[in-house]
């Protein structure tokens, strides 16, 4: 099963993804994640990705659809995927038709997550990961079990984003607003959407995600 999850900054894709990819064994492909390993191991892709990022705005379509393009091969993959920040443009979504297409794959189904935009900033604010394992966490709606340490490996350090701030939440929402929108009335008209209600909580959200796509 190959799937795409789409939703702004915020609506709990990650987390979801995170989840799904774990129970039915697919591979989560996060292009978000991967930029950043790039940036920190400072290849030519993160150079270039870094600024950009800083800055709330989108990494332009050939760094992103290259990556996927290379990492959809991976055997890894070959058992599904979900695509996690990819697409995010209309020619991103085009590029993947076409990757597919090429690749003699299909697209199975897009998991639009909505959420109101007054929750969004609140959400982002409070969000930090394991550094360790890169599990992630929120301040308010998932707190390890154990304070301090991390659930799936025991680790007790933690990170928050450098554009997990609100100055730079904005620009990402803008940049959603006017890029990525666009792409559920795309995957409406190819009778790809299946839209879940992200306000609700993360486990009935996980459940409306199971229904969906049974
Ligand atoms: P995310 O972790 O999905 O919130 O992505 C973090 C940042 O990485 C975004 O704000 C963009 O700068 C960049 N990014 C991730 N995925 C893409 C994509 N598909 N197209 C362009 N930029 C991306």
């Amino acid at each position: 099963m190959n799937l795409i999850f789409l939703g702004p900054p915020g609506a709990g894709k990650g987390t979801q993804a995170e989840m799904f990819a774990a129970a039915r064994g697919l591979k989560q492909l996060s292009t978000g994640e991967m930029l950043r390993a790039a940036v920190k191991a400072g290849t030519e892709v993160g150079k270039r990705a870094d600024a950009v990022m800083k800055t709330g705005g989108l990494v332009s379509d050939d760094i992103v659809i290259g990556i996927i393009a290379d990492r959809i091969d991976e055997p890894d993959c070959q058992g599904g995927f979900i695509l996690d920040g990819f697409p995010r443009t209309l020619a991103q979504a085009s590029a993947l038709d076409r990757l597919l297409d090429e690749k003699g794959k299909t697209l199975d189904a897009v998991v639009e997550i909505r959420v109101d935009d007054a929750a969004l900033i609140e959400r982002i604010s409070g969000r930090y990961s394991c550094a360790k394992c890169g599990a992630g966490y929120h301040d308010l709606h998932k707190q390890p079990k154990t304070e301090g340490v991390c659930d799936q490996c025991g680790a007790t350090e933690f990170t928050r984003r450098a554009d997990d701030n609100a100055e730079t939440v904005k620009k990402r929402l803008l940049a959603y607003y006017r890029e990525t929108a666009p792409l559920i009335g795309y995957y409406y008209a190819k009778d790809h959407l299946k839209s879940v209600d992200g306000m609700a909580a993360i486990d009935d959200v996980a459940r409306q995600i199971d229904q969906a796509l049974s």
